[in-house]
């Protein structure tokens, strides 16, 4: 079980309501939502919240790397998801948004001949693939 305020102090974040609400309704969200839908969930539970504070509450935590911001490849909607503690991947189904996380990494391999190859140090890497689930095929 993840500690919300825990895991807002390690990132440098400030506690606040909002950013408590936030990090829980994502935390307890089967899969992952738009800035839309998570601002109309929480405004379920607290009135005050409004568009554009979910956005900048957003945009700090993907930049603390505390949440992940994609962006579906064909309609350029953006979805936000809790970066998973562990390293790993996801499907994710483009109408319902369930997600379901790879049982390990493809990319390991690839990455070691990637830095034989350029001499980079590979520290990180995102893969999600996109497509539909069984229900909505
Ligand atoms: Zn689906
Ligand atoms: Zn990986």
């Amino acid at each position: 079980m993840l500690d919300y305020k825990e895991s807002l102090k390690q990132h440098g974040l400030k506690n606040s309501k909002q950013r408590n609400l936030l990090i829980k309704l994502l935390s307890n969200a089967d899969g992952i939502m738009t800035a839309e839908e998570i601002y109309l969930a929480l405004k379920k539970q607290e009135e005050k919240i409004n568009l554009s504070t979910v956005y900048r509450i957003l945009e700090a935590f993907v930049e603390k790397g505390l949440v992940v911001k994609s962006t579906f490849p064909s309609s350029n909607t953006c979805v936000f998801t809790l970066k998973h503690l562990e390293h790993s991947h996801h499907l994710i189904c483009l109408k319902c948004k369930k997600t379901v996380s790879l049982p390990h990494c493809p990319l390991k391999e690839f990455e070691h001949s990637i830095e034989k190859e350029t001499n980079f140090n590979i520290t990180d890497h995102n893969l999600e693939l996109y497509g539909y689930c069984n229900n909505c095929k």
